[in-house]
């Protein structure tokens, strides 16, 4: 594991470099790098530079901005003020964002610097980053393989080096399944943990910013300036905030380790199982406790996932309507011509499905066979969570059911994108956080992750775990 944002920090501090010059390079790398990864779908590179320039100017006066040094990559999902904030899709062509989100303020109060804002699929809408008017990011591992979605630009760019850290979102997966894809580690903090405001909505009572980074300490570092409550946010919490960094102790003395057996089954690939196996056994090497659990609704999170999100999309989606905002039709006849043709023309195919299944459920006739069955199951998948953490302090399982895939390999089959989703939706139905952390690789040599789940606010825990887990020899590409 390296921290390359931490090692630039120590150089900066030291005067051996300044932000600019920090800044200068990792632009010059997006120029080299991105034109074959398509990771970055945005840069400005004077807004970077002179962002970098007020960094050093603080620096000048003697002040040490935790994050000062910081390359950050944005998803395009959240919103930078004075910049394109265009969620991948047609629908926002041409939309800039008046604010920042209140997350990445946070970042930027803290020294941190923008290089790009990153693809991803539309409206965050996917697992394999195909689903981006901007075209697909690319797996730096083989060009021809997906790096995950939707933040799969984010994931890309970290572990190309193109930033230190990106920022994503994650509503069923979106950023622990790109770090599992490209070989990175990927939080999604619990819900409520870092605030929402300025993240553009998919489905509410699941999305989550999280951080991408190569390292658990970089990782930390920017948790720690994220992590926070947000009045803007009325779901955002009113918790303390741990010190992440110092969690990163390597000591897991004791720690009870779940391992769901409806998450081992036995049809569970072994090129993913192996390298899940043996991180789980350094764990065990280090003191900690595997216990084998049952979490019995397991096999209803992905259609109670697939209801309850594209019912929220729907409706969070419908303010896309050609008269207020985005994409507008040309020479409307009336409004009923404006709207339909406006989201006709905005919206890609699968933002496009899941508006019309998510209206499908909620739809009088169909609400309590869908919408409200799923709520339940939604309550019996938390209640399977609770019990486990009376007996287990985390919880370890595969991220994906398999490693990055080609792309186009499920393009005829959105269902089967929908069910490789199995072991990451069921964090988001429950609230609860979610850490991935490069477990190995196939023979293949592909990128294969551990998940970390935890109770609510046991980021800090997840953090200590995830740093025993990581492979000794494993350095992102
Ligand atoms: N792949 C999942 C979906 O398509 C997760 C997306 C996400 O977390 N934003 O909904």
């Amino acid at each position: 594991m390296t921290n390359p944002f931490l090692e630039a920090q120590a150089s900066l501090f030291e005067g051996a470099v300044s932000c600019r010059q920090l800044a200068e390079e990792y632009l010059d790398r997006i120029e080299s790098g991105n034109p074959a990864l398509n990771a970055f779908v945005h840069t400005d590179p004077a807004a970077t530079l002179d962002a970098a320039e007020r960094v050093d100017a603080r620096l000048a006066e003697g002040e040490r901005p935790p994050l000062a040094g910081l390359m950050l990559g944005v998803k395009d999902v959240i919103c930078q003020a004075g910049q394109p904030v265009q969620c991948a899709s047609r629908m926002l062509e041409g939309f800039e964002s008046l604010i920042d989100s209140t997350a990445l303020a946070a970042l930027i109060n803290a020294g941190a610097v923008v290089v790009g804002r990153t693809n991803c699929d539309e409206f965050a809408m996917g697992s394999s980053n195909e689903n981006s008017v901007f075209g697909r990011a690319r797996n730096p591992v083989d060009h021809d393989l997906v790096p995950g979605g939707s933040s799969g630009g984010s994931a890309a760019a970290v572990a190309a080096g193109l930033c230190h850290v990106a920022l994503g979102s994650d509503t069923g997966g979106s950023i622990r399944q790109p770090a599992a894809f490209c070989g990175v580690a990927g939080l999604k903090p619990t819900y409520g943990r870092v605030s929402r405001f300025g993240l553009v909505a998919y489905a509410s009572s699941f999305d989550s910013i999280g951080p991408f980074a190569a390292g658990l300490g970089d990782l930390a570092a920017v948790l720690q300036v994220l992590a926070g409550h947000d009045p803007q946010d009325n779901t955002s919490a009113d918790v303390p905030v741990p010190d992440f960094g110092g969690a990163l102790t390597g000591s897991v003395e004791g720690l009870r380790v779940g391992l769901p057996k409806e998450y081992f089954d036995p049809s569970l690939d072994p090129e993913i199982a192996g390298p899940v196996q043996e991180s789980v056994d350094r764990l065990q090497e280090a003191g900690a406790v595997p216990v084998e659990i049952s979490l019995p609704h397991t096999r209803y999170g992905i259609a109670a996932y697939y209801v309850l999100t594209t019912a929220e999309a729907s409706s969070n989606l419908a303010r896309y309507d050609g008269a207020r905002y985005g994409h507008r039709a040309e020479n409307p006849t009336d409004l009923q011509d404006l709207y339909v043709r406006s989201r006709t023309e905005g919206f890609g195919t699968e933002v496009k499905r899941r508006i019309m299944l998510g209206t499908y459920v909620l739809s009088s006739g169909y609400y309590d066979a869908y919408y409200a069955k799923a709520q339940r199951v939604r309550t019996l998948i938390r209640g399977d969570f609770d019990a486990a953490f009376k007996e287990v302090d985390l919880i370890a399982t595969p991220a994906t059911p398999g490693p990055a895939f080609r792309a186009g390999s499920h393009a005829d089959d959105p269902l089967s994108m929908y069910l490789s989703d199995i072991y990451t939706v069921t964090a988001n139905l429950a609230g609860i956080p979610g850490l991935v952390v490069p477990a190995g690789e196939t023979p293949k040599g592909l990128p294969v992750g551990i998940q970390l789940l935890g109770p609510a606010f046991s980021e800090a825990e997840l953090l200590r775990a995830g740093s025993v887990c990581w492979p000794p020899t494993h350095v992102s590409a």
